[in-house]
């Protein structure tokens, strides 16, 4: 309890008690008053009781049924009641009434203000008890209204059956020192009624209960002192007394008016609080719109997130499949890798093995992790002169080509094996070497059988050249008649026997040539020579054979052509080749142009003529041995099909390149290619044509 509330509560108290001293200081100053009022007077002031009496129960049930609650119930009815007993009052104590009276004035005067006193005192202390019951029992606890109604009225019928049915004894006993005794029985019931109002306490919090106490102690110090006190109808505490009930009553209705105000200002109270709730409640409508709003933004974001994320979901499902179809593919992959008959291994930029397969542990001897961290080749390799390594490395890693070739290498047993090699550079996105893939096959044997073949080859040519020089020169002394002269056809068949030897030792010469390339036992030899010059011999060479055919041959090349360190032997043997196949297969008065020049590092020799050309079906097929064209084969029946693959050979041999160009019955365009800088000598065994 605060101090504010605990001064307010002294202050009622104090109230109280000055209301109770300044009644009983009124009473003791009028106790001898003389004052003589009147009948009328009297009619007046209960008329003005008898309304106060009523339009306070009326507001009390009024109150009563805008919140319910046994108090004003019984206070409602209780007035009510009061307000017939103090109308019935007033009447039977009109002068009016007076014929129809029952009961003298005198009696009846006093006895019926004692109804309406008992009456409400009873009322308004049952209005406590009934308060008590209900604070209790809760809800439970209210009366029914059928009851109180009942009873308060069956209690007034009884006060007015009291006046009619009972003769009424006296009400003044002059001799007492109380002229009125009988006001001390409604004294007390004021006197309960108001012990039970302060006891109940709400007279510190409520301005009704606090009025209400007021009424009270009007009441009860109006029956103790007042009206016990008057000696006569009509005296100086008669009037007061009866001036005091009205403003016990007056006090009620002050208490009414003020809760009801209470009442009003609770209510604006709570419409202001409503309004304000109101508005908060549409602050909060805005905001939760705006949360709303918020929340729908972040559900859109979020169902897009979602949406994304299914899409991502979806792009890495797919990401899996195909991963995994990947990694089935790479499984396949490396299966054929790990299976291969193929020594594979693959290395970083620097040639250092990164992976290498089991054949290679089977072909050089090597186990993997004896392989893996060290240079590819460093423990088989290294029997080439080094410009071959040299070569390799930069045709994969500067010009970043694929590289083929043959080399020797040496297992780890010390045994040597020949490997046909290939070495692709695997590029990155700009184009810079990521790894090498190096595919080398054990040839060991295959070379084994060629060269054999080539032995074998070698052997029987130079088996049967002996014949062949013996046939050739016995049909020459024939043809010179060094046994006679011969006679009729005899003429022509030696001849015929004759251009068979040659084109027998032609093709021996032809296949022992191959046979000394192949077996690499050649023997290089590089000197300065002008092509364009070798090519001008060469045409004088076949002179015989351009003017049997009227063929238009010329031989073209830049004054300032350098001189190539080449082989003169060999280089010749591929011109003349050249040259003899452009005038075999050019039909009469055909054109043949041998041009030289240089293209970039490299000097080009071509030889074009006008012929019948090569079938394109077969282009494919030019550089192998015993090849043919079918156009051709009608037309030139003589031919060997070992030219072009000797060319071949010898330009693989002095690290040159040959090619072509072909359309039939247009004509055709052989180049040969070779460094300018020239051919590294070879310290072979052999020469071609010996
Ligand atoms: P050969 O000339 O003895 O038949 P080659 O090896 O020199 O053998 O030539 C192989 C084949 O290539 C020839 O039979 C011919 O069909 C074709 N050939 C070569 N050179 C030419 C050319 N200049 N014009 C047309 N066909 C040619």
């Amino acid at each position: 309890m605060s101090t504010q509330e605990i001064s307010f509560e002294a202050e009622r108290k104090l109230k109280y008690v000055a209301l109770s001293l300044l009644l009983l200081v009124l009473f003791f100053a009028f106790r001898f008053s003389d004052w003589m009022g009147s009948r009328t007077l009297h009619t007046v002031m209960e008329v003005l009781a008898t309304f106060l009496a009523f339009i306070v129960g009326v507001l009390a049930l009024l109150r009563y049924y805008s919140k319910k609650d046994n108090m004003f119930l019984l206070l409602g009815s209780g007035f009510i009641g009061t307000a017939f007993l103090d109308g019935y009052h007033t009447v039977v104590t009109s002068s009016f009434f007076d014929q129809l009276a029952l009961s003298p004035p005198p009696a009846l005067i006093p006895w019926s203000w004692n109804a309406s006193r008992y009456f409400l005192a009873i009322v308004m202390f049952l209005s406590w008890l009934a308060w008590r019951r209900e604070k209790k029992m809760g809800e439970k606890g209210l009366i029914p209204e059928w009851i109180v109604f009942w009873g308060v009225g069956a209690l007034t019928l009884a006060s007015f059956a009291f006046f009619v049915y009972f003769p009424l004894p006296s009400a003044y006993y002059p001799d007492l020192s109380f002229g009125r005794p009988e006001e001390f029985g409604a004294a007390f019931f004021f006197l309960l009624a108001l012990i039970g109002y302060l006891t109940k306490g709400d007279w510190k919090r409520q301005s009704f209960d606090h009025w209400v106490v007021y009424s009270l102690i009007i009441g009860f110090m109006t029956q103790v002192f007042f009206m016990s006190s008057s000696f006569e109808l009509f005296d100086f505490m008669f009037d007061a007394a009866h001036g005091l009930k009205q403003m016990s009553y007056v006090f009620v209705l002050i208490g009414l008016l003020i809760g009801i105000h209470h009442l009003y200002q609770d209510i604006g109270g709570t419409q202001e609080k409503l309004v304000s709730q109101n508005d908060d409640l549409k602050r909060a409508m805005r905001s939760s719109d705006y949360q709303s709003h918020h929340i729908e933004e972040q559900s859109d974001k979020l169902e897009n997130q979602q949406r994304a994320l299914l899409n991502i979901l979806e792009d890495v499902q797919k990401e899996k499949f195909k991963t995994e179809s990947l990694a089935n593919d790479l499984k396949k992959y490396q299966l054929a890798v790990e299976n291969a008959s193929d020594h594979i291994v693959i290395t970083d930029p620097d040639g250092v093995v990164l992976y290498a397969n089991p054949a290679t542990t089977r072909i050089t001897g090597f186990l993997v992790d004896e392989i893996i961290g060290h240079k590819a080749g460093k423990l088989w390799g290294g029997l080439m002169p080094s410009a071959f390594y040299e070569d390799m490395w930069k045709i994969v890693k500067i010009d970043k080509r694929v590289y083929s070739g043959k080399l020797t290498n040496r297992r780890k047993n010390g045994k040597r094996y020949q490997a046909a090699l290939t070495i692709s550079p695997i590029l990155g996105d700009e184009g810079e070497v990521q790894f090498f893939v190096g595919i080398e096959r054990d040839i060991t044997k295959q070379t084994d059988v060629d060269r054999m073949k080539t032995e074998f080859i070698s052997l029987a040519s130079h088996q049967l050249r002996t014949p062949l020089s013996a046939v050739k020169w016995f049909t020459e002394m024939l043809i010179k008649g060094d046994a006679g002269d011969l006679e009729g056809d005899q003429i022509q068949f030696v001849q015929n026997i004759s251009d068979s030897n040659d084109r027998m030792i032609s093709l021996v010469n032809s296949l022992l040539n191959i046979s000394r390339i192949e077996s690499g036992r050649i023997i290089i030899e590089p000197e300065k020579i002008s092509l364009v010059h070798l090519s001008k011999d060469i045409v004088k060479e076949l002179r015989p054979r351009i003017q049997t055919k009227k063929l238009n041959v010329f031989v073209t090349g830049a004054a300032d052509l350098p001189d190539a360190d080449l082989d003169p032997g060999l280089t010749h043997e591929v011109i003349m080749n050249l040259m003899t196949n452009a005038i075999k297969y050019t039909p009469e008065g055909g054109k043949i142009e041998v041009s030289v020049v240089t293209k970039g590092d490299q000097i080009v020799l071509s030889v074009k003529d006008t012929g019948f050309g090569i079938p394109e079906a077969e282009h494919s097929r030019v550089f192998e041995r015993f090849f043919r064209a079918e156009n051709i084969i009608s037309k030139e029946p003589d031919g060997t099909g070992l030219g072009l693959y000797l060319i071949k050979a010898i330009v693989d041999a002095s690290m040159g390149k040959i090619s072509f160009e072909s359309v039939e019955n247009e004509g055709t365009t052989f180049s040969v290619s070779f460094p300018i800088e020239g051919l590294r000598a070879q310290e072979g065994e052999v020469r071609l044509n010996t």
